[in-house]
């Protein structure tokens, strides 16, 4: 079977009432028929759910789902994408190990690796998304235990080659850990680079519709297990309601994906065109740098379009009060076309040359394409471009 047809199918056992939608298992806790099993399910000679902290079936049915859909051995969730990203480095790092990092990163993963893991004495070394094998070679240490990066990259759509970053951690013997967020499994699969682990914040296009908060991390048996123990004890858990959600909202995955994508380069490309947009990003427009590459490892450029405006700020807020029908939101990946600022929001807090290296300037602008009809985006980015290049002149 296809991986769409399993993903759809895949379901928790139907219980006596031969629901054919699966039911919610809203519960914090299991109970033991008897205290034998009790005694039994905690020494884990027989295997079962006990409480929501540790496993249910809910979470479980969307694990299980993800784990298709990326082709992945194991998993476990997470109440949210971050939670995912920190267990994903804090359960399995330890004092005295190295980290290579690609330097375009989502703002938080940036906090995580400079303000809090290295709080432990786990060291870093940031390189360049397009680096060279050489470059990445260089920073291997004695110590490095992972790479960690994330492609295509929020906000700044700078893609890393999984390929050669595959070959390398097999050659050294390094965890090799990918943000697939962006991509989505409908996209692109780090799984068929060798990637050990494949991390989501499940609440962009999982959820997709804007609902709720999410994580995963799927992957090898091995490092999962280390990863549960992890999350069993320290509490990340996924609510089985939003479990229960994201599970349903998987089975449109790729149907929606499609449509996004198609929405994503017919505006890049109507963007491309207009003389007063400075600059458009896209992996799938042949003026991204990294074009080839993104046709190598994606089946698609994912629906995150950027552009830059010329005029610093004012321009920006004039061009964001301008647009009628796109939300202003630091979210992305919903139904609804979403515009951001990251240089004032989700990436404010990064300092000056940080933004300067991962090309966050004050004109750019991130765009999570919806799914409306593409003709009415196009309509209202380029009236909004028009009217904010008259204000900004007649300021
Ligand atoms: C949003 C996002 C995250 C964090 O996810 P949350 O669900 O908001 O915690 C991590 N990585 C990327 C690439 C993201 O876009």
């Amino acid at each position: 079977m296809k991986k769409q047809t399993k993903a759809i199918r895949t379901q928790t056992k139907k219980s006596q009432y031969r629901e054919h939608s699966t039911p919610l298992f809203l519960t914090s806790s299991f109970t033991f028929e008897s205290a034998e099993q009790g005694k039994a399910l905690f020494d884990e000679s027989e295997e079962g759910n006990i409480y929501s902290r540790f496993s249910n079936p809910s979470v479980q049915e969307f694990v299980d789902k993800v784990c298709v859909l990326e082709d992945c051995e194991d998993g476990v969730a997470t109440a949210t994408g971050m939670a995912a990203v920190f267990a994903s480095i804090a359960g399995l790092l330890k004092t005295g190990d190295h980290l290579i990092a690609s330097r375009s990163l989502f703002g938080s993963a940036h906090q995580i690796i400079t303000q809090i893991v290295s709080k432990w004495g786990i060291t870093h070394t940031y390189l360049d998304a397009d680096a060279s094998e050489e470059a990445w070679e260089a920073a291997v240490q004695p110590n490095t235990r992972m790479i960690y990066l994330e492609t295509p990259s929020n906000p700044g759509l700078d893609l890393v080659d999984l390929e050669m970053i595959g070959r390398i951690c097999k050659k050294h013997n390094l965890i090799f850990n990918v943000d697939n967020c962006f991509a989505s499994p409908a996209l692109q699969n780090p799984s068929d680079f060798g990637a050990d682990l494949i991390v989501h914040s499940a609440t962009k296009w999982m959820d997709g519709q804007g609902r709720v908060l999410g994580g995963v991390v799927v992957g090898k048996k091995q490092y999962i297990k280390e990863l549960r123990f992890f999350c069993r004890q320290t509490g990340p858990s996924m609510s089985p309601f939003n479990a229960w959600v994201l599970s349903k909202s998987l089975e449109t995955l790729n149907l929606r994906m499609e449509k996004h994508v198609s929405n994503a380069l017919k505006l890049a490309a109507a963007l491309d065109q207009h003389p007063d947009v400075k600059q458009v990003k896209y992996p799938f427009l042949e003026s991204h740098p990294q074009y080839e590459l993104a046709k190598k490892q994606m089946s698609g450029g994912g629906a995150i379009v950027t552009i830059e405006l010329e005029g610093g700020f004012e321009r920006v807020s004039g061009f964001m009060s301008a647009l009628k029908i796109a939300s202003l939101s630091s979210n992305l990946g919903d139904t609804r076309t979403i515009v951001t600022n990251p240089n004032t929001t989700t990436h404010a807090k990064l300092k000056p040359e940080e933004k300067q290296l991962l090309g966050i300037t004050e004109g750019l602008i991130r765009i999570s394409v919806g799914l409306e009809d593409v003709d009415d985006l196009i309509e209202d980015f380029t009236q909004a471009v028009e009217v904010s290049v008259k204000s900004d002149i007649l300021e």
